[in-house]
């Protein structure tokens, strides 16, 4: 009777235990299969159990006694094979082996250790059983009981077997069960051979299930589940935020353009040299809010990991060149000198992302002509080749405010601005070195910092890049820039804008060329211009236009026969990559708006 009540302790456990597990979704993993397999075996078992005592004492049939007996002696041996092939996936290693060939050997050996559990059921059904009375217990023994004993002595050895061979890893809590059944077998061997009454086997393995259940990956799905639905709501946040953020950029440059250009035409015009500065002040507050709002787009763009390092075939000299008469004009009328130094060994053609490279010396260069009040900026690129690859190592060092030790370390976060209670007349964002750092990272080089607060500040960055052509192959003359003056009365071109303002500067702007434009506000007027046989030299073509976007133009436009004239889109959103994409989408080349003077005339150097 003891064992009664140890039984039913075991068969309250074990409901609790499945209801537990079965309560919540949980993981598909073959450990947690076989844990089920287990815990519904053993609650079984227990039923069994606990129908053999209830037997016993009310006299049922010998027949009932003979199918209860051997369905348990069943149970025992399942329970013993399954528990046989969790230890087997528990120490099954893995290391790097491909998920198709983990889960085929796997099954493999589950496939194995099932058909032995069944031949030794069927043999357990055949062979004969004895039973013997003690009162009110019943107890059994013949050839199909010491087949089970048999049987399980050797699944115990092969347990101690497969621990030996796995003792690296014993420590794995997942192993906890194991040692428990062997411990817990063996006392309740030793118990039973005191009180052969007490029958302890079925509880020693609901114990052993139950531990399991802390001891293997057990995680609650719906909780999985949650977190994996917040986070898609965060990041689907944070995509809205970047498009808001592109179209914003998009909405600020268009009246940026309209600013721009006309205070670009008004400084050719003749006006009063008053006006003239006015406009020259105009012109570079524009150039610096259009700075800020490529700066926010781009980290924008870092934070959704959307910004693509896009490598095209580049001359480095001449990047170099734009970079040194770009900061010229930064320096303006500052007492500052400005000293270079380029290796001689540049190669000529490099492969990589020129338009990030500028962007990243151009910040440094920047920062070192705004934080020097006076003295000198040294901009330095020194080359190591190996192979075909040539590392730049490019230093901006300047004898300017210079950066506190205990700042370093915030240089790179975005919006951090240090010493600005300083320097409060200095115009800035903070953003610069944040993106200047990430990029440098996506490049896969390096950037370091060197500062002594009040003498002056070293970036050095370094940064490999593909050789496509070296020195030898150079042709210098190719590189210096001279400007030309382009005169193309001549020829005719076609702007198309849906914002008349815009239409207004391009054509402006291309007046000064002499050569005749023509507009229209459509992609459909477009169209029926050219199916109405007029020609032009080239159509500046905006993208983002209603009703029909100047893709969707371009399109048609090719559906004409004939139709070959070169086609440039005008667009003023900044998103990198654009370029290509346009080029994809059949343009000969883009221009961004808002136009800028140089970029206009190498398109109108190339196409008339
Ligand atoms: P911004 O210049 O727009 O403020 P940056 O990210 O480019 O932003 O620079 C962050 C801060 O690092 C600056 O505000 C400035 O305090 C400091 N800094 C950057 N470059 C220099 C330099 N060459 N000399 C001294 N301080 C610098």
């Amino acid at each position: 009777m003891n064992s009664l009540y140890v039984l039913l302790t075991s068969f309250v456990y074990s409901s609790l235990l499945l209801c537990v597990y079965f309560y919540k979704k949980r993981m598909n993993k073959i450990e947690n299969k076989l844990f089920v397999s287990l815990m519904i075996t053993n609650f079984i078992g227990i039923l069994l159990d606990i129908a053999s005592i209830v037997i016993t004492v009310e006299q049922h049939s010998e027949l009932l006694k003979l199918i209860v007996a051997k369905s348990y002696l069943i149970y025992l041996l399942t329970w013993l094979t399954l528990f046989t092939i969790y230890i087997f996936v528990i120490s099954y290693k893995r290391d790097n082996k491909k998920e198709e060939k983990i889960r085929k050997d796997l099954y493999r050996i589950i496939t194995i250790f099932l058909g032995i559990d069944m031949i030794l059921a069927l043999a357990v059904s055949m062979m004969p059983i004895k039973f013997y009375y003690d009162g009110t217990n019943m107890y059994t023994y013949g050839p199909c009981v010491e087949l089970v004993f048999l049987v399980s002595s050797l699944y115990i050895g092969i347990w101690i077997i497969r621990l030996l061979m796995n003792l690296k890893r014993i420590r794995d809590k997942r192993y906890l069960p194991v040692f428990a059944f062997i411990v817990l077998g063996a006392f309740a061997t030793m118990i039973q051979k005191m009180y052969p009454s007490l029958l302890l086997v079925t509880s020693v393995e609901t114990f052993v299930t139950f531990l399991m259940y802390f001891s293997i990956e057990n995680p609650d799905l719906k909780l999985i589940q949650e977190l994996s639905f917040a986070r898609s709501q965060a990041e689907r946040a944070n995509e809205a935020k970047t498009e808001f953020l592109s179209n914003m950029s998009h909405e600020i440059r268009t009246p940026l353009n309209a600013i721009m250009g006309f205070s670009q035409l008004l400084l050719e015009e003749d006006i009063p040299a008053s006006a003239k500065e006015e406009a020259k002040d105009i012109l570079m507050s524009s150039e610096n809010l259009l700075e800020i709002v490529n700066g926010i787009l781009d980290i924008s763009k870092i934070e959704a990991n959307k910004l693509e390092i896009i490598n095209v075939e580049y001359s480095p000299e001449e990047m170099l060149h734009e970079l040194v008469a770009l900061s010229k004009a930064r320096i303006g009328s500052k007492k500052l000198e400005f000293e270079t130094m380029f290796d001689p060994k540049l190669p000529a053609v490099l492969y990589g992302d020129s338009v990030r490279i500028k962007q990243i010396i151009l910040n440094l260069l920047t920062n070192s002509i705004k934080y020097t009040k006076e003295g000198k900026v040294e901009f330095q690129v020194h080359t190591v080749i190996k192979d075909d690859i040539c590392r730049l190592i490019i230093s901006v060092k300047d004898t300017g405010i210079g950066i506190k030790k205990e700042n370093i370390d915030k240089l790179f976060m975005k919006f951090e601005r240090l010493g600005v209670e300083k320097e409060i007349t200095i115009e800035g964002t903070g953003l610069g070195l944040a993106i200047t750092k990430k990029l440098v990272e996506l490049m896969h080089g390096q950037i370091i910092v060197q500062s002594v607060y009040g003498e002056g500040s070293n970036f050095t960055v370094a940064i490999d890049q593909k050789i496509v052509k070296g020195k030898e192959a150079v042709k210098t003359e190719a590189l210096e820039h001279k400007p030309v003056t382009l005169n193309a009365s001549d020829k005719k071109v076609l702007v198309v804008d849906d914002n008349k303002i815009n239409l207004k500067i391009a054509t402006k702007l291309l007046e000064g060329y002499q050569v005749q434009v023509e507009q229209v506000t459509s992609g459909i007027e477009t169209i029926e211009k050219i199916k109405n046989g007029e020609k032009y030299d080239l159509i500046l073509l905006d993208d983002m236009m209603p009703k029909m976007t100047g893709v969707e133009t371009l399109v048609e436009l090719h559906k004409i026969e004939g139709f070959q004239i070169p086609t440039v889109a005008l667009t003023a959103n900044a998103i990198s990559g654009m370029k290509e994409k346009y080029i994809q989408a059949g343009f000969d080349d883009y221009l961004s708006k808002p136009i800028d003077r140089s970029e206009l005339d190498s398109i109108l150097r190339k196409f008339l």
